[in-house]
């Protein structure tokens, strides 16, 4: 195309026109959004905050150019995805990989509501507050979902789930974004114990800052799917690379949906690297470890700040203890929330307006950064 070729829009349609071929709700669904203002500090995306060491970048690269572009990769990518599963006790069959595991709670929501449509009988469940991408894909797919609502202190509580029919599904974080509660390792074996015909979707994205992997319970629970990403502790959100463990039935049908060829040679190469090379095993253990330093360090030192200076100010916030690489602060109102959001844009940092979400008036989440980075949000904050 020339830089003087004129462009042109398709035409219009209204949306009586659109909705003859769309699920009800999808017109009316926001699409996702995301704050992209540039600021000199980045603590938005829990995201972590160190990038690859080159010298792990030129490995990467050195091996691309030994691969053919000209053929398609590995149209599942099979040997990695049973390298991934031996790794965490699993014999080959157990695990899909998907281009980040966001794709891949949509496939896993998309693919195993569909019989409770179909009956009318089961529910879809969905933890309220948790990660947005659940609601919004139920909104995207036509999935009709009954919320399961933190209790007053933030953490899940079993007493508050909806009542579970045989075919229901329950979908949950832990660690919980943008909360950072978890829900313990014993109760989810006794709730996939309690109903063994429903199926829990357990998101571990940040599992690497939490102390308790739910892994054993795929021993004996066919009932349990657990997703996971290299996006956040392996700091490789680039890469998009994420996976599904579980029962090889369910994962099977799972294969069915996902298209072929859905991770490409970039991403393959990357994952391999991170499981294999002894360089990047010890790189990722240190920056799991440090991470995991710097937010009990944040931590502490906000909630000293919530009890003494904000509070001698009036506007007290609220720290939320976190298993992840982020915290969830509260204020007591709206006002105060916003108030201190934008005095800490200013200052240069970008955190996650999250009070407009259900349940989490008043509520901003923070992203655990470098050092340098943690100080000057403690710095800005002081003054919020
Ligand atoms: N699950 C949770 C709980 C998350 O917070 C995120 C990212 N914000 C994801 C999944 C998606 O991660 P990715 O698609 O990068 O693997």
């Amino acid at each position: 195309m020339t830089h003087n070729q004129s462009l042109f829009t398709p035409p219009m349609v209204d949306h009586d026109w659109l909705k003859k071929f769309l699920v009800p709700g999808l017109i009316a669904a926001n699409p996702y959004k995301i704050d992209t203002t540039s600021t000199p500090v980045k603590l938005d995306q829990n995201e972590n905050p160190w990038d690859w060491p080159d010298s792990l970048k030129d490995k990467i690269i050195a091996e691309l150019r030994r691969q053919p572009w000209n053929r398609y990769p590995s149209a599942y990518a099979d040997d990695l995805a049973d390298l991934i599963g031996a790794q965490a006790g699993l014999t080959p069959g157990c695990v899909l990989l998907g281009p980040g595991s966001n794709y891949l709670i949509a496939l896993v929501m998309s693919t195993f509501s569909k019989g409770a449509l179909a009956s009318g009988q089961t529910k879809v469940v969905v933890a309220r507050p948790s990660f947005a991408l659940y609601e919004s894909h139920c909104a995207y797919d036509g999935i009709p979902f009954h919320p399961w609502p933190l209790d007053a202190d933030m953490e899940y509580n079993t007493d508050l789930l909806p009542v579970l029919t045989p075919g229901s599904m329950v979908v949950f974080a832990s660690p919980n974004n943008p909360v950072g509660n978890v829900l313990p390792y014993a109760l989810l074996e006794k709730l996939a114990s309690k109903y063994p015909d429903v199926l829990f979707v357990g998101d571990e994205a940040y599992l690497e800052y939490a102390k308790e992997p739910y892994t054993p319970l795929l021993k004996n629970h066919a009932n349990i799917l657990l997703v996971r990403t290299f996006s956040k502790t392996l700091g490789a959100a680039g890469i998009r690379l994420g996976y599904v463990l579980g029962s090889p039935p369910l994962v099977e049908q799972l294969r069915k949906l996902r298209l072929p060829y859905m991770v490409n040679l970039f991403g393959l190469v990357a994952a391999r690297l991170v499981l294999e090379d002894s360089e990047a095993q010890q790189y990722f253990k240190g920056i799991v470890a440090t991470g995991i330093a710097e937010r009990d360090r944040v931590f502490h030192a906000l909630t000293n700040l919530a009890a003494t200076t904000a509070a001698a100010a009036g506007h007290a916030f609220k720290v939320i203890p976190s298993e992840a690489n982020f915290l969830l602060l509260k204020w007591p109102d709206q006002k105060s929330c916003e108030r201190a959001y934008r005095y800490i844009l200013e200052q240069g940092i970008l955190i996650r307006d999250v009070s407009r979400s259900p349940s989490l008036t008043g509520c901003l989440r923070v992203t655990i950064g470098t050092h340098e980075q943690n100080d000057l949000f403690l710095a800005a904050i002081q003054n919020a």
